[in-house]
This record gives C-alpha cells, sequence and structure tokens, in this order.
C-alpha cells in the first residue's frame, strides 16, 4: 500500500493506495486516476467549480461495487469546500463542491472515478445554466444510433435558434447540451427538454423514445428529458466513466461526430485518458460554449431576479461578514459619491471578519473593468485592472492604483446609478481570503511596506483563483496615477489556456453575470 502526503497550492493532501488498480482489464491504477485529473485541471475545474457534487466512489475498482455519496463525508479535511443546498421539502443537503485543485485530488483519491454535477451553481440553485438532453439507446442500438439521433436533435435546436455543444458519455450515450447562461428555472428548462424531445418521438416512432418507462426502449434512443431537474446531477464533462477500460465524458465537434457517424466507427467516438489530455492540448476545451455562451429559450420569459444571495461555501463565507469601525481615511472615496442615490457602502463601519481577504469585483462601468482589492490595515488597498486577472505567467497586466475602499465595499454587488461615479454594474466576480509574502502577524505593516517598495508578492485563496501573484509598480500614467502589473506567478494553478475572466464571467456571491444585472 503506497501513501503519500503532497503539498498542492498550500494544502495537505494525502493520497493511499497509489498503486491499486482501479480498471483490471486497462491495468489502470489508483495512480493513473490522479494523474489524469491533475492533468486535465485547468479546463475541468471551471465546469465543476461551486456545482454541488456526487460522488460515485469505487474502492474496489470498476469491478467492485459502487456507492452514491451526496452528503459530503464528515472526514472530509477542513480546507474542503461545501455548499448546502434546500431540496423539495425543506429538506437539506450540504454536497462537497469542487473549487481548487486540491479538491480534485481529494475527491479523485476517495475512488470518485466519475463526478457527478447538479445543473446550478451553489449560489443560484434554482438556475441551471443549460439544457440537457441525455440521449441513451437501449440495446441493440448503441452509440452510432445516440449519435445519429444528436444530429437530428441539434438541427432542431438550430431551426429554433439554439446553438448546442455535445459530448459522448464514455459509454454508449451522448450528451447534447444546450448552453443558456441567462435567467432561467428547472420548470422552463425541464417544459422545453420535454417538448422538444416529445416532438423528436412523433416524427420518429421507430428509433426514438422519450417515455420514461424502461419498457419498450429496445432498439430505440431513449432522449432523457428528465435529467433537467433541480436535484438531478449529470456527469460533468472530462469526467472519467467507470466503464471496463477507462474512457471519458468528451466533448466532440458536431463536424466529428458527423463525420464518425457516416463512417459507422465507435471507435472515433471512444476516449481513453491520454488521448483526452492530447486533445485539451491542442483543441482547447470543447465544451467552453457551457460556460460562456448566452442564449434564452424560446417564448420564456426570464423569471425575476432573485436577490442576490449569500454564498454558502465555507470559503468566501460573505453572509458572515459584518462591521466593525475602520481606522483610515475614507476622504477620497466619499468624496466622489452621493450616497443618497448609490447603494454603495459609505464607510464608517467595518468587518473583523473581512481581515485578510480579497474580493475581484467586475464592474461594467464606462469601460468593463475588474477591481481588484485587498485587506490592509482596516481599508481595500485597490487597483484596477482593464482585463481582469490572467492564470498565465507570461501575461503582465496593467493594474491602475486607485483609492483605498472602505472595508465593507467587498461585499457590494449591484447597480451604481448611470450618472454617478462609476455608474454600471457590479458583481462579486472572486471572492476569498489573501496571504501575503513575509510576516503574517505584521500584515498590515508587511502589505504597506510592499507597497511603497512597489513589489508585493501575495497567495489568493479564492473560489475562481488560487496560488501565487505577484504586483510589480511599473511607473504613473498621464494623470499621475500609479501603474502597475499583475502576474501569476508559475505554480500547481498556472495555465495558459482560456482564462478565468473568459471561462468563468459568473458572480461568487450570486451567480449572476453582470449582463444580468443590467436594466431589462
Ligand atoms: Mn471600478
Amino acid at each position: 500500500m503506497s501513501k503519500k502526503r503532497v503539498k498542492i497550492l498550500n494544502r495537505n493532501v494525502h493520497l493511499s493506495n497509489l498503486d491499486k488498480v482501479l480498471y483490471p482489464e486497462a491495468g489502470f491504477t489508483k495512480a493513473g486516476v490522479l494523474e489524469y485529473y491533475r492533468a486535465v485541471s485547468p479546463w475541468i475545474l471551471p465546469h465543476l467549480r461551486a456545482r454541488p457534487l456526487t460522488l460515485k466512489r469505487y474502492p474496489d475498482g470498476v469491478e467492485g461495487e459502487p456507492f452514491y455519496e451526496k452528503r459530503c463525508p464528515q472526514h472530509r479535511p477542513d480546507w474542503m469546500t461545501t455548499a448546502e443546498v434546500v431540496h423539495s421539502g425543506s429538506k437539506r443537503l450540504r454536497y462537497c463542491t469542487i473549487t481548487d485543485l486540491p479538491g480534485l485530488m481529494w475527491a479523485a483519491n476517495l475512488g470518485s472515478l466519475e463526478l457527478h454535477v447538479l445543473m446550478s451553481r451553489a449560489p443560484q440553485p434554482g438556475r441551471p445554466t443549460g439544457v440537457v438532453f441525455d440521449l441513451d439507446p437501449g440495446a441493440p442500438a448503441g452509440l452510432m444510433e445516440a449519435g445519429r439521433i444528436a444530429l437530428l436533435l441539434r438541427r432542431v435546436l438550430d431551426r429554433i435558434g439554439l446553438q448546442s455543444t455535445v459530448k459522448v458519455s464514455g459509454g454508449k450515450g451522448v450528451h447534447c447540451w444546450v448552453p443558456l447562461n441567462t435567467p432561467v428555472d428547472f420548470e422552463q428548462t425541464k417544459d422545453f427538454a420535454r417538448t422538444v424531445a416529445g416532438q423528436i418521438e412523433k416524427h420518429n416512432p421507430d428509433t426514438v423514445t422519450s417515455k420514461m418507462a424502461k419498457a419498450g426502449r429496445t432498439g430505440k434512443v431513449f432522449i432523457d428529458w428528465s435529467q433537467n431537474d433541480a436535484h438531478k446531477t449529470t456527469v460533468s464533462v472530462y469526467s472519467l466513466r467507470a466503464q471496463p477500460r477507462p474512457t471519458v465524458s468528451a466533448p466532440v465537434s458536431w463536424d466529428e461526430l458527423e463525420s464518425a457517424v457516416e463512417a459507422g466507427r465507435d471507435d472515433a467516438l471512444q476516449f481513453a485518458p491520454d488521448t483526452v489530455v492530447d486533445r485539451l492540448e491542442q483543441r482547447g476545451d470543447l465544451f467552453a460554449p457551457a460556460l460562456t455562451l448566452r442564449q434564452t429559450l424560446p417564448g420564456v420569459k426570464p423569471p425575476d431576479l432573485p436577490a442576490a444571495r449569500q454564498w454558502s461555501g465555507t470559503k468566501g463565507e460573505v453572509s458572515s461578514l459584518e462591521a466593525k469601525a475602520p481606522a483610515v481615511s475614507l476622504s477620497e472615496y466619499r468624496a466622489k459619491r452621493n450616497f443618497v442615490i448609490t447603494p454603495e457602502p459609505a464607510g464608517g463601519a467595518a468587518a473583523e471578519a473581512l481581515r485578510g481577504i480579497f474580493v475581484i469585483q467586475k464592474h461594467d462601468a464606462r469601460r468593463l473593468h475588474y477591481d481588484l482589492r485587498i485587506e490592509a490595515g482596516g481599508v481595500l488597498k485597490s487597483w484596477a485592472v482593464p482585463k481582469g486577472p490572467s492564470l498565465d505567467p507570461a501575461e503582465k497586466r496593467l493594474a491602475v492604483e486607485v483609492e483605498d475602499h472602505p472595508l465593507e465595499y467587498a461585499r457590494f454587488e449591484g447597480r451604481i446609478p448611470k450618472g454617478e461615479y462609476g455608474g454600471g454594474q457590479v458583481i462579486i466576480w472572486d471572492f476569498g481570503r489573501c496571504e501575503v509574502a513575509g510576516d503574517e502577524n505584521n500584515r498590515d505593516r508587511t502589505i504597506a511596506q510592499a507597497i511603497k517598495k512597489g513589489s508585493l508578492d501575495f497567495f489568493l485563496d479564492g473560489v475562481k483563483l488560487h496560488g501565487a501573484f505577484k504586483l510589480v509598480r511599473s511607473g504613473k500614467d498621464d494623470s499621475g496615477k500609479n501603474q502597475w502589473l499583475l502576474m501569476k506567478r508559475k505554480d500547481a494553478s498556472a495555465h495558459s489556456g482560456m482564462g478565468p475572466t473568459e471561462a468563468e464571467p459568473y458572480s461568487v456571491l450570486s451567480g449572476l453575470w453582470v449582463e444580468d444585472l443590467a436594466e431589462r
């Protein structure tokens, strides 16, 4: 039995039974599983992040008995993020949420070969981010038949003006996904999916069924619309599957699917873990539209925006941020604002719980930008970062130093009235702890000295951002403001692919996008 304790992004992660063979037919071990999830982490994390997760654990490998674990195990490490979700009948469940690489490694180490997630994110559990059609062939129908129906489904969606993406299940099935990322509820997505599935069945009665009853599926492709439900989980893109040999629920392009179906080639739609890693490195994330594309269902009136909810993850516990008096002058901040009109806080109360935090607010003002704020000395040291943070150490992002903001500004999300200073929408794009390099016991002094020196090394433990960053002063702009460069330092969270500003536009507080807050 091999055991190992590794340090990943400042977390101690205990790994065990690394040589245990989990896929006997392929001789694929626990170490192989962990290595696969590590290799795909830059791409899978944005899809998993903040989503309540059901673990499907195979402690004895794919030939043993698996079990589902919805409740996040009590023996989880104290840094593991969770989210409580209230299901119908006021049943409360505390799920694990995978936020970062240590969390992903912890889950994989439990033998959670398959990662199943809710259709919604924890801050907005009533809002699915897309519609899923789970195409499940009943023998003798197989992957080719499911692929053919997926192509048909795509044409139907196309005709009603909806783009879709597709992934193979890793078994015989095909999952078709319609990205929404706009306000919608499960009643609306489920109705839509049921209607579309029913229409396709009506026109293809010999090859398709949309009925839940197991009988009558022989030789047909079952279009499962019922997954569009607040408490149902679907296997995540890039999750391993517990097949005899390791496969992945991998996205394919529609052209690839079409060619494979035309050629009758099952094998072109089955992906081994290392193939998926190669494909990601060469072609990027084919499933990215699920994260970035905003669409609305035809004829669906968006539900009223829910009031901003409080993040219930253990990380970025915005709910406990209560106020106390700040020490430092906020006169410049106050002089710019009319607090009769703007919903922003005036300052004058601060929060002990906000000590040591950082927040990044996405601010859709005259020019879209990201405001990086780091607590120091009871205020928020602030920089406006036009392009936002990057995870690529080669990308240096301009960060213009701006005036200190009051601590409670870290809680602010909403609309600043037009014509007011900074008029536009603000969301809490990321939030969490910020450690500074050097003497943590004298944090305030360490930061003050680093800012004076023009070089600040810090470590973020947010929802989206993790690991080491650096701010370096580079000069002054025309108006005399200090200009800095914000950089990611090389570590396990550095990545050169699609950046987090693009892949993860939502608020970690409410799940809303800045676009949602724009006046309708
Ligand atoms: Mn701003």
